[in-house]
């Protein structure tokens, strides 16, 4: 039986991969700080470590696993990463995470390693328009990401690289764009826009208005859960030795997406623009490279994953409602029983 370590099994896109490759057979060990939050993992094991400590990693890689993929970091959208706040975690953590998980693979003979970069590697200076941004793998260098999460994720490629290079090891990589669906962060300050827009959305009543950062006309695209998995397989089981993009080309502004998301919840909702942390004016997959490399383009619109995204985030919204009003009960009783 084929054997596959995923860490960051406990976040978003890692929990998800974790149920495919099962799907596909595989003996699965997962790892992360903390277990799924929305619900059990289907891993055969789960490892509850820090990465960030180097003795962690070595006991996590206990094995030859045939396919371990490092998608554990300090992340979140741009409240977390554009803020300013986080910016020295953000580096320390994750470049601790990736050092130790490689070197691991590299002690315990691991036959293909997978790491997540992001697009926020991309210089800022080629994505200042929202209409005409160029994100093509080579444009990467000379290299100006516009926050320390871009420049650790440009430090970490290099790091994935060299051991391939010096060390034989088989490593891929992908520069994902904007990943949403369902079981990912919908609150906190780690969410990201699809995300918070459904939330926003889902809390507003019909003809209510939603908070959107800056003028809402910065633009970005976003792929389907399910479809970065797919493509994610196909790279890591490729000979693709270089970084590629794994996104959609289907671009769209802040606030269009906002209103794709009303429509979807059949709400007539207006947009009230306030300042706040927005990144690049536009950003965009180019999947010119892994279309010729994997044969690989999403199979779905931006609409389509949205319908099946929108109805998840507006239940976890009720359910917290429901919650809190029986909190609030709970407390009155308590009130009441005190005042007896
Ligand atoms: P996520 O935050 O849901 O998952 C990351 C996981 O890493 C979390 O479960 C977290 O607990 C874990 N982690 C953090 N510090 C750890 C530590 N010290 N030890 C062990 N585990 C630790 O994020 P995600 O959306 O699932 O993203 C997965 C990967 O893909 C990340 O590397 C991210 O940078 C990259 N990426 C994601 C997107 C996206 O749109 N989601 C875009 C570009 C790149």
């Amino acid at each position: 039986m084929k054997t596959a370590l995923v860490c960051g099994a406990g976040g978003f896109i890692g929990h998800h991969l974790v149920r495919r490759l099962k799907e596909e057979g595989m003996w699965v060990c997962g790892a992360d700080i903390k277990q799924p939050e929305f619900c059990a993992s289907s891993a055969d094991a789960f490892r509850l470590v820090d990465l960030r400590d180097t003795a962690a990693a070595y006991v996590c890689l206990d094995r030859e696993f045939d396919e371990v993929y490092q998608l554990a970091a300090d992340m979140g959208g741009a409240g977390y990463v554009f803020s300013g706040k986080n910016c020295a975690e953000v580096m320390r953590n994750s470049a601790l995470i990736n050092i130790n998980v490689l070197d691991a693979c590299r002690k315990a003979g691991v036959g293909r390693v997978f790491f997540s970069s992001s697009a926020c590697v991309y210089p800022l200076f080629n994505q200042q328009e929202p209409g005409n941004p160029t994100c093509a793998e080579a444009s990467v260098y000379p290299a100006l990401p516009d926050s320390e999460y871009g420049w650790e994720k440009l430090f970490a490629e290099r790091l994935y690289l060299t051991y391939a290079r010096n060390h034989g090891m088989t490593c891929r990589i992908a520069r994902y764009h904007n990943i949403f669906g369902p079981e990912g962060t919908w609150q906190g300050g780690r969410e990201k826009a699809p995300a918070a827009l459904c939330r926003k959305v889902a809390m507003a009543s019909d003809g209510g208005e939603i908070e959107i950062w800056g003028d809402g006309e910065q633009t970005r695209s976003f792929l389907y859960i399910d479809e970065c998995i797919e493509a994610t397989l196909r790279l890591t089981r490729s000979d693709c030795q270089e970084p590629l993009n794994i996104g959609s080309e289907e671009m769209i502004s802040i606030n269009g997406l906002a209103r794709e998301i009303a429509l979807i919840a059949g709400k007539n909702i207006s947009l009230c623009h306030i300042s706040g942390p927005t990144g690049v004016r536009g950003r965009t997959s180019d999947n010119r490279l892994i279309l010729e490399a994997l044969g690989w383009a999403p199979s779905s619109r931006l609409r389509d994953g949205l319908a099946l995204t929108y109805p998840w985030i507006a239940e976890q919204v009720a359910e917290a409602g429901r919650m809190k009003t029986t909190e609030l009960q709970h407390r009155g009783v308590q009130d009441t029983d005190r005042q007896r």
